[in-house]
């Protein structure tokens, strides 16, 4: 079995991407996938051209979502090697990696009749001696913790998967399930290394709304740069809040995103996994999709209308980190002005535009041209999707006995290391921080 097939995104590890898989794909039995982020679900195109035949069991949302997004990775990967292949003609020389993409939309599309979906709290057998079991995460829309039983003879071992473990009390989905029996847990460790106690305190709509007021009083727009999953949903979420309470003027909201409309859509479809102030606020009529102020931009001729609009208004778009999509153009149209605002609400990488203009650039290189930074650049922080040091801990406390060892993997080297440090002191428990290509022999 496998659980999860993600992409590395970091530049470092991305020759990884382009290695055979250490085990053949057609001898595996099953594949248990956790959400639809990229680096859980990203190879998944590979994984099936390289012969797995079959089935990728997972939510019926995250299904849906997965679709979406290995589309959009397979056709950025085409056009990345045609216009890398390009550009080493040009220059008469070869680069690190060949100028093929990873994998192509055929191979995208290849993946989606592998899907079975499983709801949460159901099993699905995959020998006469295993199955996995799916449990909210409360990560992202459809996430799950995947749990793999296994049984020999009278003795029976359970794994538990964390796959990304969610903050409580976030916007729209769920807080996530805790268990108190695993012989073994895989857990993640993003933020392993990081206390949000600070972001908790802050309110994110009180700063948004202050963000937005005093942009729309200085007579500017306020462009937001967001992630197409989940992040795009819950700004719409707090926007709403925000209009139904009347903190903010009524400006139009536009959402200029091809991808984060697919995705939205989806939400759409799965009410039944809202939680209860987002079903409340559906019963009310006041769905965070579809309120009034909500615009929805379908084409690009729509999206550089926008800037022909005299009223103050909030632009979000994509990509999230500024390294392509619609949001540059937003960005040449407003990042000059003193009035507008570049809002961000995810994190930004090294070496990305978006990190670039967080760290105080008074330039910025957009499609090809370069502009002064006028704009106020502003970061609103608490919108983690992942769960903290403590957040991490608490979701393992309610175990009855110690597990025989809990694996922490999925974090930057430092946060894993002082996360199985943490969780060992606090619990007692083994922990190991397996290194790439580790094996362990689980008794
Ligand atoms: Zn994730």
């Amino acid at each position: 079995m496998l659980v999860d097939c993600g992409l590395y995104q970091e530049r470092k590890y991305q020759d990884r991407n382009w290695r055979p898989f250490q085990f053949s794909p057609e001898s595996l039995d099953a594949v248990f996938l956790t959400h639809a982020h990229l680096d859980h679900c990203g190879l998944l195109p590979k994984l099936v051209r390289d012969g797995y035949r079959g089935k990728i069991y997972c939510t019926q949302a995250t299904a849906e979502i997965a679709q979406i997004i290995l589309l959009d990775a397979a056709h950025l990967q085409e056009e990345d090697a045609a216009y890398k292949a390009r550009r080493h003609q040009r220059e008469g020389r070869r680069g690190p990696y060949p100028e093929l993409p990873l994998y192509t939309t055929e191979d995208a599309e290849a993946v989606v009749p592998h899907f079975a979906a499983v709801e949460y709290g159901n099993c699905v057998r995959v020998t006469d001696d295993i199955d996995g079991c799916f449990y909210n995460a409360g990560h992202v829309l459809g996430s799950a913790v995947v749990t793999v039983n296994i049984a020999w003879g009278c003795e029976k071992r359970r794994i538990l998967f964390s796959g990304d473990v969610g903050e409580p009390d976030r916007p729209i989905v769920n807080d996530p399930v805790v268990f108190d029996e695993a012989d073994y847990a895989v857990i993640e460790s993003t933020y392993g290394n990081r206390t949000h106690v600070e972001h908790k305190s802050i309110d994110i709509q009180a700063q948004l709304r202050d963000c937005i007021n005093e942009t729309i009083k200085a007579g500017g727009n306020i462009v937001v740069p967001s992630f197409a999953l989940e992040r795009s949903q819950e700004l719409l979420y707090h926007l709403n809040e925000l209009l139904l309470r009347e903190e903010i003027p009524p400006v139009a909201v536009f959402l200029d995103s091809p991808m984060a409309m697919r995705i939205t859509e989806v939400f759409k479809r799965h009410a039944e996994l809202f939680d209860r102030e987002m079903v409340q606020r559906l019963r009310q009529g006041n769905s965070p999709f579809s309120f009034e102020n909500l615009r929805i931009v379908q084409t690009t001729e729509e999206s550089k209308a926008i800037n022909l609009i005299k009223e103050r208004v909030i632009i979000i778009a994509g990509s999230g980190m500024v390294t392509g999509g619609r949001i540059k153009h937003h960005l040449v149209n407003n990042i000059t002005r003193p009035e507008s605002t570049v809002l961000f609400v995810g994190y930004q990488a090294e070496g990305t535009p978006g990190r670039i203009l967080l760290d105080g650039a008074r330039e910025l290189r957009l499609l090809g041209q370069t502009y002064p930074v006028r704009a106020s650049i502003v970061k609103i922080d608490g919108f983690s999707a992942h769960a903290d040091r403590e957040g991490l801990l608490a979701w393992l406390s309610d175990m009855r006995k110690p597990p025989r060892c809990v694996f922490v993997t999925h974090g930057e080297e430092i946060a894993a290391t002082s996360f199985a440090e943490f969780l060992s002191k606090q619990t007692g428990w083994q922990t190991v921080v397996p290194h790439y290509q580790d094996t362990a022999l689980l008794t």
